[in-house]
């Protein structure tokens, strides 16, 4: 059939390419609210109960089929088994990548002799089998994930899914068609799906032409409803979505979008916005509203119930339609992304966007669905919204007919939407009741199809699920209908977050320390909010660089020695908790200030919005995660219990401490040594990196005012030639904490090696080196993750992280895919100036490291194939008065080239491809620095096996390699990377303190107490 549609039908067959008006809106509705009348309670659960009972009886019939996935034997296995179910639905999430039988067969066995998973009966015979039997194993798992998929996907394009329309079609259903796709990361990607969209309305609605009218399905009460729907999501549309650039996000996808848009309206297509993760929530309803108001098309926007937001944002969208006239229809769902939106706020520290209760999410979905049904419009020309019902839940479904028969509204004034592959018996009864019922139908490949199918899979699989409930275990009507309105003393959404420092301890919890609790990484700005970008771009504005100058000499830098030496016994004998505070208090006025300081660090560094963030983040962290941490070491500590004999322990500082910071960061590495040195009771003097001397002086001046004493605390910016050179070799310096080169670091602990005269101690050096970081992309990674992973860790803040990835090691399966669609995702980036938000590459920090930079690209050039190196937009040096080095990727390079093995610490990427994973470790192992490294893979025995044998200070498996968190990623390398500390982790500060033991013999005359 497909073929017949070949010449003029691309979109259903082409493939992927080788690589004004006002009226006041009705009452808003609240989130949580009080019951509703116990009259309209009971219209609400009688229809729900005979709604549901219709479903049942029709569940024997025609539709009962998509429910056959649940039955069948795995997923009954499934449904017993959690450990099961957890591995089953991971495997058939990497399914598509596998190339061959040994690799499924692998895979399977892998994931199915993971501790605690029991296998089905029947199943260990072939996971135990060998030869042919493997074959034969691959074949049937991947017929039975076929056959899933095929229950939720309609088919591969929309050709061949067009079958299954045309029945949906004669059974009383319409459709919406979603293309399923993988991550947009490009730009050619995007253009591909704005190609198959075009197509898809284009040609969709003569292909549908010729089948029979139906007035159900074809009429509301304003008018003619459109045959033909297709759904969309914006973040396949362009691959720069960002909220942190909303504008240009918009103008962006405005450019990709209308031309789809101008053609649904030519041909009569309603084109839904889906709606996907909260933090593009705002820019969706934005971009949303503009191109309502561009192009008069018929409008359709998926909101979601599960967000506390849900009300206000139904509010705006309700009085911007009567605003301006529109009328737009508005899908109401619960929501895709719950687990997903919970887990990353907690990660974050956010407040967690979704409702934490099933029954709150049922509730606002009801709410807010009476709230669109009084504001349907009522004639024709009145703006407003039409509501769509996307849920499978009877009791949601007859909440809003209860409200529709209140407001005396016809059925057809609203639509019901449910999956295709979901609920069919819900469908049948729905049609029967004479509502207008459409499916949901995505079209697509295996790749995206499976992601699509692990969400669907667990929705129906989930104890939340009302389709289960009501279809799988059989729950009594009456639970199944109950009201979802219910009072809560508490929220445990919010009690997540407020009590996540208890929950996690990353530190000890002090007494008097801070607000004794333990330390909590601080959250760092969340820039889908239209407030916090708005005051983040005030700050840039108007904060100036503080002007310093880099002229301390030799002389300056011995006297700021001589001082500290002499300030440090009142400083050492101060009780610890005092000196703690001081370091709350620095972190509070950071807090306090953190916009300002964030601005500095761009306007001196050159880093971009959320790499400044992130930087004076981390450096409020290590305030008062070492404010707390040190209260450990000064306690003294009683070493066993014997009566008669006290052992204790405990320790003191050591003295005066240099610190010699980076400019790389260039805030949170001078805060973090310096206070590590401070809290623990020596005195310190900061030598800063002369490109960034103006954020450490700030640094200084907020601890002062926090209360440490200026003969405590010196700043002595210089040339490290001389400065630095001289404070490393003074013979009054007991310790140095230095962050760099290694040449630098080498020398410092080789000067340091050497006593001077006057010395009396042997100097400590906590000495943090380069990388030549590694991320190792196996068979089975997710490559939409491991891209966007990639790209990040090597061309974030341009590749000047020590803890970046330089090297990217490809397995032979996956090279040619990834590298193709690194190359165009890497293309994406924009190159521009650090203060804009829709930045993501920089200056490199002076022009001298942009010549060796350079260089690395040339000597690059010919030991691979330089296959990408933006260009540098015109006049943009001269305007930010850095040098630039774009972002440059050169593969098919030898694991022992001079680019895969030598430090360049910019923005170059070598990319190495090898046989197999032993070949991959091997590699990644190769350089003498032990950094960072990581892995994408989705095979367990990888990844156990990167963990024992990828030797690096810090392994990230399944996402980039950079940014480090304070308390939950302890940060440093051994090898040639340093000396094997790690700072932000609970053994840091030892390395600035030197331990006692005193034995008491407690004993007099024979006699001792305790005993
Ligand atoms: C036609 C259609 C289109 C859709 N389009 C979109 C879309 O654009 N964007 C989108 O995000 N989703 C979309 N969905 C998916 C939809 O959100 C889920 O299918 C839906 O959540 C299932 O809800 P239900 O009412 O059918 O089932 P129910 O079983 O009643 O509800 C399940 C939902 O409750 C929520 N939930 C589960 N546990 C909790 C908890 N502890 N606390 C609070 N809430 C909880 C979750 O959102 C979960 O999905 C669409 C669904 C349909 C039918």
């Amino acid at each position: 059939m497909a073929a017949a549609y070949t010449p003029q039908m691309a979109f259903f067959t082409r493939k992927k390419p080788a690589p004004v008006r006002t009226s006041a809106p009705a009452a808003a509705p609240a989130g949580r609210a009080a019951p509703r009348d116990p009259a309209f309670e009971r219209r609400v659960q009688e229809i729900g109960a005979e709604y549901l009972r219709n479903a049942r009886e029709a569940g024997a019939g025609v539709f009962s089929g998509s429910l056959s996935v649940f039955k069948d034997k795995l997923m009954d296995w499934a449904m017993q088994d959690e450990a099961f179910r957890v591995q089953l639905f991971r495997f058939v999430d990497c399914f598509p990548t596998l190339r061959t039988n040994d690799a499924i067969y692998e895979h399977l066995t892998d994931y199915l002799s993971q501790p605690g998973v029991k296998a089905p009966p029947g199943f260990e015979l072939g996971m135990a089998a060998g030869g042919l039997a493997k074959g034969l194993m691959a074949k049937t798992m991947a017929g039975q994930i076929e056959g899933m998929a095929s229950k939720f996907i309609a088919g591969t394009d929309a050709a061949s899914a067009l079958p299954s329309l045309e029945k949906m079609w004669k059974n009383g259903l319409c459709f919406s068609v979603d293309l399923l796709g993988e991550a947009c990361v490009s730009d050619e990607e995007a253009r591909l799906y704005r190609q198959k969209y075009l197509d898809l309305v284009e040609n969709l609605p003569k292909r549908v032409a010729s089948w029979p009218g139906n007035p159900v399905l074809e009429s509301d009460h304003l008018g003619a409803v459109p045959r033909t729907n297709v759904s969309i999501k914006i973040s396949s549309l362009s691959a720069r979505v960002d909220p942190i650039d909303t504008e240009g996000s918009i103008r962006t996808l405005m450019a990709e979008i209308l031309p789809i848009l101008e053609s649904a309206r030519k041909h009569g297509v309603l084109v839904n916005f889906d709606m996907e993760q909260f933090a593009l929530k705002d820019l969706t309803i934005e971009l949303f509203k503009r191109c309502c108001e561009a192009v008069d098309f018929e409008a359709g926007l998926a909101m979601q119930a599960y967000l506390r937001s849900a009300p206000d944002d139904a509010r705006s969208v309700v009085e911007w339609a009567k605003r301006t006239g529109r009328v737009v229809t508005v899908r109401l769902v619960k929501g895709a992304y719950w687990d997903y939106e919970t887990i990353h706020a907690e990660q974050q520290g956010w407040p967690v966007p979704v409702w934490s209760r099933k029954c709150d999410t049922d509730a606002c979905f009801e709410r807010v669905a009476q709230y669109f049904i009084e504001n349907t419009p009522r004639k024709i020309g009145e703006g407003g919204v039409k509501l769509a019902l996307g849920s499978h839940n009877a009791r949601s479904i007859a909440a809003a007919l209860a409200t529709l028969e209140k407001h005396g509204l016809p059925k057809s004034a609203i639509e019901l939407q449910m999956l295709h592959g979901m609920g069919d018996p819900l469908k049948a009864a729905a049609i029967a009741m004479g509502l207008r019922v459409r499916e949901y139908v995505p079209v697509g490949e295996m790749i995206p199809g499976m992601a699509y199918l692990v969400r669907r899979l667990l929705e129906n699989t989930s104890n939340e699920s009302w389709l289960k409930a009501g279809f799988l275990d059989n729950a009594d009507v009456a639970s199944l209908v109950a009201s979802p309105f219910r009072e809560h003393d508490s929220d445990p959404g919010i009690e997540r977050i407020r009590l996540a420092p208890e929950r996690h301890t990353l530190s000890c919890a002090a007494a008097g320390v801070g607000d004794g609790r333990p330390f909590f990484t601080e959250p760092m700005r969340n820039f889908s909010i239209s407030s916090v970008r708005d005051a983040y771009r005030t700050a840039i504005a108007s904060t100036a660089v503080p002007s310093v100058a880099n002229d301390s000499t030799v002389t300056d830098a011995a006297r700021a020695v001589a001082a500290a030496d002499a300030a440090f016994p009142r400083w050492r004998d101060m009780p610890n908790a005092e000196r703690a505070d001081m370091l709350v208090r620095a972190a509070a006025t950071m807090r306090a200030r953190r916009d300002e300081l964030s601005a500095i660090v761009i306007k001196e560094s050159g880093k971009t919005w959320r790499e400044a963030d992130a930087d004076v983040c981390e450096a409020i962290d290590f305030c008062e995660y070492y404010a707390r941490e040190s209260t450990k070491l000064f306690a003294r500590q009683r070493l066993g219990n014997f009566v008669g004999e006290l052992d204790e322990q405990w320790y003191q500082p050591r003295g005066v401490a240099a610190v010699i910071s980076p400019w790389n960061f260039p805030f949170a590495i001078c805060c973090g040594m310096t206070v590590a040195a401070l809290v623990t009771g020596n005195t310190a003097v900061v030598k800063p990196a002369e490109q960034t001397p103006a954020i450490a002086k700030v640094l200084c001046d907020i601890l002062w005012a926090a209360g440490v004493p200026r003969d405590v605390l010196h700043f002595v910016p210089g040339p490290g030639e001389t400065v630095g050179a001289a404070l490393v070799r003074d013979p009054r310096v007991a310790l140095i904490a230095f962050t760099g080169s290694k040449a630098v670091g080498l020398d410092i602990i080789k000067a340091a090696g050497e006593p001077r005269e006057g010395q009396e101690f042997v100097k400590k050096v906590v000495c943090e080196m380069g990388g030549k970081n590694a991320l190792i992309i196996d068979e089975s990674a997710d490559l939409d993750e491991a891209v966007l992973g990639v790209r990040q860790s090597a061309f974030g803040f341009q590749g000047q992280k020590c803890s970046a990835c330089s090297r990217v090691i490809v397995l032979d399966s996956a090279y040619d895919v990834f590298l193709h669609r690194l190359v165009e995702a890497t293309r994406a980036l924009v190159v521009g100036d650090p203060r804009e938000p829709g930045t993501d590459v920089g200056p490199v920090i002076d022009a001298e490291a942009a010549a060796k930079i350079r260089s690395y690209i040339e000597i690059g050039a010919k030991e691979g194939k330089l296959e990408l190196t933006l260009p540098v937009p015109a006049g943009l040096e001269a305007k930010v008065g850095m040098p630039y080095v774009g972002p440059t990727i050169i593969s098919g390079v030898r694991a022992d080239a001079r680019v895969a093995t030598e430090e360049i610490f910019g923005p170059v990427l070598a990319v190495i491809r090898a046989k197999d994973f032993d070949e991959a470790l091997r590699i990644a192992n190769a350089p003498a620095y032990k950094l960072t490294g990581g892995i994408y893979t989705r095979k367990p025995m990888n990844l156990e096996r990167a963990k024992r044998e990828f030797r690096v200070g810090n392994l990230y498996v399944n996402r980039g390699i950079t940014g480090a968190l304070v308390g939950r990623q302890p940060f440093g390398g051994f090898g040639m990377s340093g000396v094997g500390s790690k700072a932000g982790g609970s053994d840091y500060l030892l390395q600035f303190v030197e331990p006692r033991a005193c034995c008491e013999n407690t004993m007099r005359r024979g006699f001792a107490p305790g005993l």
